[in-house]
């Protein structure tokens, strides 16, 4: 018994964040509607636990599923994006990186800065073939530079979302 209340509790925190898998939280739910010990310890709400754990699993998983869709919308429009540069549709790139920074602001937020470097790196090589190395560089550095601008945008919204959330 002594060992077995090591073992659920172990597996609790993992159950109150909801990332247990279902055999684990029933588990758990088990034995917390028997050993009095275990309950006190962590005064959870047995009958309750289910439930939660349920909502948080879904956010998590609707969180996942958009955050996946972001990656691909955003993969998607950096590659139609630098494909188009030797055309004339490159002009819609000065709405699309903007669009991309702010993309990439919203799914990687401090890691963001990667997003306009990623473009960067993309348009430069994707360039090179056709354009050589040096005269590449002004069109990759203005994509980044685009990009950079909507990822700001996107981060002065948020900012601006957060304070008008604390009011
Ligand atoms: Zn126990």
């Amino acid at each position: 018994m002594k060992e077995k209340c090591e073992i659920i509790r172990d597996l609790l925190p993992l159950v109150q964040d909801g990332v247990a898998s279902e055999a684990s939280c029933r588990l758990v739910r088990e034995h917390l509607e028997t050993c009095e010990e275990c309950r006190s310890a962590y005064s959870l709400d047995p009958v309750k636990m289910p439930d939660e754990t349920l909502d948080r699993r879904l956010i998590a998983s609707v969180r996942k599923a958009f955050f996946l869709m972001g990656i691909v919308l955003l993969l998607i429009g950096a590659l139609v994006g630098v494909a188009v540069t030797d055309s004339m549709n490159v002009f819609y790139n000065f709405i699309l990186m903007p669009g991309l920074g702010m993309l990439g602001y919203w799914l990687f937020r401090g890691k963001s800065l990667l997003v306009p470097l990623g473009i960067f790196l993309l348009a430069y090589l994707f360039q090179i073939p056709g354009t050589g190395f040096a005269d590449s560089f002004p069109m990759a550095v203005l994509y980044a530079l685009l990009c950079g601008l909507g990822l700001g945008i996107g981060f002065l919204l948020d900012y601006a979302f957060a304070r008008e959330g604390k009011k």
